[in-house]
């Protein structure tokens, strides 16, 4: 008889039970469980708990009579509720550590490969193997992706003759307007289930048994296959041909700007990645989207998405536990509690404000507003994973790791990235319209109304001026600090506004 083929929270969509895609058994009967524990351990969004109960709640709607779904407080109550004794199971490979690990240790499980990612675990070995040493940069990793899956090329040659359109992506917003000209996203539609959902996490909150951050507003991203599949048309039909130029902007009254709003689906198992991209070049191919749009989105996608994965395995167990830069300060209370009333700086209320509402921002506002202030103020970088992860309707433990131990936070040492990613209040200023109307003037480093994140930056190069001295794309900054004559007053006042003593 097929084997029961188990389903986790994030293996959702199609692919996770085809057998010509590796998958389980022909017509293998399926289980889910719906482990509370997971809920109880820490303080999630809300806004992410309901995504994730309502997507797994539809799909198992969707299966019917061939699914059990189970309720039980853990993974291993659940098994035991659900299977005989001796009774074997298959499982596509879980995307964490731990229930890696989990997994691992059951008897009677055959662990089938991975799904929802274009490349494997060997492909990506074999690619590092010797590039170490001088660092696995993304840039050689996507093109590589290009080539083998055969994406935005002519023949032996990228599409339209280079393999990079960043120069053309990094446009400010335009200054006049407030939004960019664009329909607003695909919106949610809840039903029956979300309602479902919504009773029930009221109920454990009131029980006590767990607790969340964050407003629970009206679902906002895709729960089922078909939303996601809806999603997907929407933005490749009114957001792609801008995509591009405004990637890096950001704009007060317009959080989403050009973005797909699609790492919830792809990451749930929603969206496949392969056809995220594959209708992306269509749209190119058909004259509907211009090429530094969809070549920035396939980047995005099969480059740093694909990359993102395969390091989380690559760097090992111990990678959650870096800290390079010995940041060890705490963080603030109203930080953790979404608090988007507590910073005067215009640009962090204005983004936490959208966080605390909808569990998302898109990727600028996540580097170069939360993480660079984390990174200014010295905060300790396993807490800011905790609080990314628990805080974004897209956060897992394979993505948040190498997004923010490393590329957000530095705390490898330069394992991911080439230098720390912040900035001074000029950098927002120059791209997004969020120090209009602030207490702070981005150009200031001394006084009352120096800007936060100008005084962070020299304080952050300060406190690490002899690692970045000598470094490649860093010295000229430590040069520039060198020469700045009011350093002691920027220091005295970074110090006195919170930033972390060295
Ligand atoms: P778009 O801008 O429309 O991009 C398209 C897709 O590309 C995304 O849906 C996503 O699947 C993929 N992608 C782009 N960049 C990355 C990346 N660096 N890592 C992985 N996928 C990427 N992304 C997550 O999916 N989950 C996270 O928990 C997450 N945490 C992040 C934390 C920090 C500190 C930073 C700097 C980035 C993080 N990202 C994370 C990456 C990126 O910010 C989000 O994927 C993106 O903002 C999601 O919005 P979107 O779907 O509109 O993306």
């Amino acid at each position: 008889a097929a084997r029961t083929h188990w389903l986790f929270g994030d293996q959702l969509g199609p692919r996770f039970i085809d057998p010509r895609h590796g998958g389980p058994d022909r017509g293998a009967p399926l289980l889910m469980i719906e482990a509370r524990s997971v809920l109880g351990r820490r303080r999630f969004h809300r806004a992410k708990a309901h995504l994730v109960l309502s997507a797994m709640r539809h799909r198992a709607a969707e299966l019917g009579d061939r699914v059990r779904y189970v309720r039980a407080d853990t993974y291993r109550e659940g098994l035991r509720e659900a299977l005989r004794k001796g009774e074997r199971l298959t499982v596509h490979a879980p995307t964490s550590r731990a229930a890696a690990a989990f997994v691992a240790a059951l008897d009677g499980v055959e662990v089938l490969p991975a799904r929802g990612f274009l490349t494997s675990r060997e492909d990506f070995r074999s690619w590092a193997q010797g590039r170490e040493e001088h660092g696995l940069r993304l840039e050689d990793f996507y093109r590589r992706v290009r080539r083998s899956h055969t994406l935005l090329m002519d023949g032996a040659d990228p599409a339209g003759g280079h393999w990079n359109l960043d120069h053309e992506n990094r446009e400010p917003p335009p200054r006049d307007r407030s939004r960019l000209p664009v329909p607003p996203p695909w919106r949610a539609k809840e039903d029956a289930i979300d309602e479902e959902v919504r009773r029930d996490l009221d109920r454990w909150e009131r029980e006590g048994s767990v607790s969340f951050v964050g407003r629970d507003g009206p679902r906002r991203f895709p729960a089922t296959r078909r939303q996601a599949l809806a999603a997907l048309r929407h933005f490749i039909e009114h957001r792609l041909p801008t995509f591009g130029a405004h990637e890096d902007a950001m704009l007060a009254d317009d959080g989403v700007l050009s973005h797909s709003l699609l790492s919830s689906s792809l990451n749930l198992g929603l969206l496949d990645p392969a056809e995220c991209v594959g209708r992306a070049e269509l749209a190119w191919r058909s004259g509907s989207a211009p090429l530094n749009s969809v070549e920035g989105f396939v980047r995005q996608i099969a480059g740093w998405r694909e990359f993102v994965w395969q390091l989380y395995w690559h760097f090992g167990p111990d990678y959650r536990h870096r800290n390079e830069l010995g940041h060890r300060a705490p963080l603030p209370d109203w930080f953790l509690e979404l608090d988007a009333d507590a910073p005067d700086a215009r640009c962090l209320s204005t983004v936490l404000a959208q966080v605390r509402d909808t569990g998302w921002t898109h990727h600028i506002p996540r580097l170069m507003v939360l993480g660079s202030r984390a990174l200014q103020d010295g905060w300790d970088p396993a807490a800011v994973t905790d609080w990314f992860h628990r805080c974004f309707v897209d956060g897992y433990d394979w993505v948040m790791l190498p997004n923010v131990v490393g590329m957000s936070q530095y705390a490898d040492g330069g394992a991911m990235t080439s230098k720390p990613y912040t900035s001074g209040g000029a950098y927002i200023h120059r791209m997004s319209d969020l120090c209009d109307g602030c207490a702070y003037r981005p150009s200031d480093r001394t006084g009352d109304r120096a800007c936060p994140y100008t005084t962070g930056y020299w304080a952050f190069l300060h406190r690490h001026r002899d690692r970045f001295a000598h470094h490649p794309r860093m010295a000229r900054a430590i040069h520039t600090l060198d020469r700045l004559t009011d350093l002691p007053e920027v220091l005295d006042l970074a110090a006195r506004r919170g930033t972390a003593a060295p």
